[in-house]
């Protein structure tokens, strides 16, 4: 492989307009139908070696048989859908431009995550080329809507293994990487190891008044009682909890996060009340100890002078291991005494199971990702967001989360952001690092 042709191959690659597309009469495929066309073409070697089967259409799975069919195979995840761009939102290189400038490559998917896709073909084409197959089959997954949800791929995909009894050693998707000045404190690279996922859910919240003219109004209207709700509810976050991942991270960071820090990690018996408390003060350690809640939409009212009827909120909740949608059902219902509002839960994702932080698998992983970044911290790691690698539990307990790439943290701030972008550098990198990830199966 020349390295110019594998960036010109990712350059390619962000061109195709592949923007994630509602199911209905509405959605349009054609991107996604030149992508995987473009695959065929471009990856010859990996799509003769890999026979593609697609579910549910757009969803693609590639097998590439090893040697010997009685070990259990491992599977390599990714999505080539992306979230919509906007060249006039500001973007320094257009977004669907795939150009290479400033020794990156530019463009909606550079980071999230059609690289990671590349590379495992770039990485498993040059295998091919040296003459290596694999001991185990390996297989490739990847969906076409994970930014809403993978409903119609990764679910599918899942079902598909499910019934045909295939079940995995091992799989790896995106979802963490190596990230510096993310976290306050800690100033060398961490290497997040995504080993579970926070939930997802929302509450739709809604208040009810008497209507009529505003002339002669009640002490208060529907507006105000759900404002008074929402103040409750932003003022009564559930309790904070140290999960056992999340300690985990807090001990490979401790080191550099100060003594108080250190010392709380290190007897979390002692000072698990004192560090929930340290890590409630910011944002992003906040989200790491317990389930939040953020009010993202409002509705109510139809006239200047009419008395709204009912007025409703969104409450967008994201779940902490150990927080069940329907706990938090409870704990949002209560909030609500006293006040005239209703609260109903909407379709839950709730928290995925925890990965184990050992195994073959995994220390093959972890083996990897210091060879690869000497510099970093360590940190099994619990996702924020959502992967559709969370569907896949039932056909693999070692499900991990992880992109061998080292970024900034203003870099990583640019996924469903503008001026998304991958160096050049990071990029070889990663294809060499699945490279060599793949040659120990
Ligand atoms: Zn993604």
């Amino acid at each position: 492989m020349s390295s110019n042709d594998a960036l010109g191959r990712l350059s390619a690659a962000l061109r195709i307009k592949t923007v994630s597309q509602l199911p209905g009469p509405d959605a349009d495929y054609t991107a996604f139908d030149e992508y995987i066309a473009f695959i065929g073409k471009e990856f010859p070697v990996f799509t003769k070696i890999c026979e593609l089967e697609r579910v549910n259409g757009h969803s693609l799975l590639y097998r590439w048989p090893g040697k010997n069919p009685k070990l259990e195979p491992i599977l390599f995840m990714a999505h080539y859908d992306v979230v919509p761009a906007d060249d006039a939102d500001g973007w320094k290189h257009p977004a669907f431009s795939g150009e290479q400038a400033e020794g990156r490559i530019w463009g909606r998917g550079a980071l999230d995550i059609k690289s990671q896709m590349t590379a495992h073909f770039e990485a498993a084409q040059t295998l091919v080329g040296e003459g290596f197959t694999p001991e185990r089959d390996i297989w490739f997954a990847y969906g076409f809507d994970e930014e809403i949800g993978g409903a119609s791929g990764a679910v599918k995909s899942a079902e598909h293994f499910k019934k045909k009894g295939i079940k995995f050693a091992g799989v790896l998707d995106e979802g963490g990487i190596v990230v510096s000045g993310a976290i306050k404190n800690v100033k060398s690279p961490v290497a997040l190891v995504g080993l579970g996922e926070k939930g997802h859910v929302d509450f739709t919240v809604t208040a009810r008044g008497a209507g009529g003219h505003s002339s002669m109004p009640p002490a208060t209207t529907a507006i105000g009682v759900l404002s008074e709700y929402i103040r409750r509810v932003e003022k009564n976050p559930m309790p904070a909890r140290l999960t056992e991942t999340v300690l985990s991270s807090l001990k490979a960071m401790s080191v550099e996060m100060g003594t108080a820090v250190q010392l709380a990690t290190g007897s979390p018996a002692l000072f698990g009340g004192l560090l929930t408390k340290i890590l409630g003060g910011t944002p992003e350690t906040n989200a790491m100890v317990r389930t939040t809640f953020a009010a993202t939409m409002i509705q109510g009212g139809t006239a200047a002078n009419v008395l709204p009827a009912t007025a409703s909120a969104n409450i967008n909740v994201r779940l902490l291991t150990g927080d069940s949608s329907s706990k938090v059902l409870e704990h949002l219902k209560k909030l609500g005494e006293g006040l005239a509002i209703e609260v109903a839960c909407g379709p839950a994702a709730e928290a995925s199971p925890i990965s184990p932080s050992s195994g073959e698998f995994y220390d093959k992983l972890i083996g990897d990702v210091k060879a690869a970044f000497p510099d970093a911290l360590l940190a099994p790691y619990l996702v924020m967001g959502g992967t559709d690698s969370r569907h896949f539990y039932e056909v693999c307990g070692n499900v991990y989360r992880f992109t061998p790439l080292s970024v900034g943290n203003d870099e990583k701030n640019t996924m469903h952001n503008i001026n998304e972008s991958i160096s050049v550098d990071g990029y070889l990198k990663m294809i060499e690092f699945f490279k060599s990830f793949i040659r120990k199966f």
